[in-house]
């Protein structure tokens, strides 16, 4: 056993730790989890606890179903809510094959690829997310009515005694207490919706942190009595909640984004990661905005991205480099401002970087920054300044993913090929959908 095991053999005991949960994460980023007595923990160490694999969203077939869930010593923390004497903790998980080796189909695993093939550039990939999400009061209405916020607040309000304001407060004291660092919390855009931002850090914790985000987020919400959602669109005349990630490539301790006295202090290497995030885009949206519904957020403006560009101060842009601040250090960075807070973030993450990487290793060039609202533009207007579109729905976005070489290779065959036939599933069956949008319009008239 290690050092890092034999400290959370001991802290089990220490803290009165009854139950620890294995966490981990299916193909869509669903997170999935296993109980186990403190006393099965040695041996789950060892060689991992066994579970059916088929039974996974994602994982595989039912023949080669037997995995491994090998919990991750170094991100083991009490899980505040359970209370503090008998508690529970958690760990997230490696998913190993019987013979010990990392299974194809676990999301944390194809990042960990990425990051090592960062790592054999000499990089070190850093990311800082800032998620939004809405609060309603409740999910008890009929199926597929209008959820309803739970105030009437907007950007940055501060309203006495509002009920984001105590959500945030007690969502946040329960990060921190898990060791998830936060650095900035407010009211959002849209009624009832909130933005809360991570602190940076390397993208693997940062990934772990979102999927833990997520559950406390949902928690507090139930014990205060309102309904947390992380839809990409829940209502349709309001933004929808994005998860802007700002990355940054570190070289040990130096920014390798960082260049003193260059255009927006963003070096050679910056300017190629964009360029290879710009490239790729289209195929790494099926990814980053994975359900039906993404694609409504990224329809109308509300400050997300439809069209592919970067900008300096330009919130119409898909890449934005913003504001340089000296009193950070070296704090430069690039904001992908697509991603939603309903995408795999393993996954995800691990496709943002692989873009960006080839834009390094290829040398892309960046194409000129477009400074104007690409909102307010003609399509005439847009196609002379060389602007290309997102894809406009999950259809298009597959179509965009099947031909891609870059993420199929970095998601590997077995998720690439799981991930294209569950989303067409999703596709085929939405598209036979008959909408109250179709009825409202339609049935008086025809
Ligand atoms: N809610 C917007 C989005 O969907 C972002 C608003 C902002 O700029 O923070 O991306
Ligand atoms: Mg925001
Ligand atoms: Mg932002």
């Amino acid at each position: 056993m290690d050092k890092q095991q034999e400290f959370v053999l001991r802290a089990l005991e220490e803290r009165d730790v009854r139950f620890v949960r294995l966490w981990f994460t299916d193909v869509l980023g669903f997170l999935k989890s296993v109980a186990v007595a403190p006393a099965e923990l040695e041996s789950a160490f060892a060689e991992g606890l066994g579970f059916d694999g088929s039974a996974i969203e994602g994982f595989a077939r039912v023949t080669e179903a037997d995995m491994l869930a090998k919990p991750d010593p170094s991100t083991f923390q009490i899980l505040p809510w359970r209370g503090e004497t008998m508690g529970t903790a958690r760990m997230f998980c490696d998913i190993n094959m019987p013979d010990g080796s990392a299974s194809f189909a676990d999301p944390r695993h194809v990042l960990k690829r990425t990051l090592s093939k960062a790592a054999d550039l000499g990089f070190t990939f850093y990311t800082h997310p800032e998620i939004e999400f809405y609060l309603f009061k409740s999910l008890t209405g009929a199926p597929g009515t209008t959820p309803e916020p739970v105030d009437s607040s907007g950007y940055f309000d501060h309203t006495p005694q509002g009920i984001g304001n105590d959500f945030r407060r007690e969502a946040i004291t329960m990060l921190e207490s898990m060791g998830i660092s936060v650095e900035f919390s407010h009211h959002e855009g849209g009624p009832g919706q909130q933005e809360i931002d991570l602190r940076y850090a390397d993208a693997l914790s940062t990934a772990d942190n979102i999927m833990t985000f997520r559950v406390v987020v949902k928690e507090v919400a139930l014990s205060q009595g309102i309904y947390a959602s992380f839809m990409p669109k829940p209502l349709s005349d309001q933004p929808g909640s994005g998860m802007h990630t700002h990355m940054s490539l570190f070289e040990g301790d130096r920014n390798a984004f960082f260049e003193g006295g260059a255009q927006y202090q963003l070096s050679k290497t910056g300017r190629a990661f964009i360029a290879g995030l710009l490239h790729h885009a289209g195929e790494i949206t099926a990814v980053t905005n994975q359900w039906v519904n993404s694609y409504k957020r990224l329809a109308v403006g509300d400050e997300a991205p439809s069209f592919i560009s970067w900008g300096h101060n330009n919130r119409s842009a898909l890449v934005r480099v913003p504001m340089y601040k000296p009193h950070k250090g070296q704090s430069s960075r690039v904001e992908f401002r697509s991603l939603d807070s309903a995408a795999n973030p393993y996954l995800a993450f691990a496709l943002m970087l692989a873009a960006g990487l080839k834009g390094i290793e290829e040398g892309y060039e960046l194409p000129a920054e477009v400074e104007d609202d690409i909102w307010s533009l003609t399509s005439r207007e847009r196609k002379a300044l060389g602007i290309k579109p997102l894809p406009s729905s999950l259809a298009e976005a597959i179509s965009a993913m099947e031909d891609s070489e870059l993420v199929a290779e970095t998601l590997g065959e077995h998720v690439f090929d799981f991930f294209l036939r569950n989303k067409r599933a999703e596709w085929q069956d939405y598209r036979r959908q008959v909408t109250p949008f179709e009825l409202n319009k339609l049935l008086p008239v025809l």
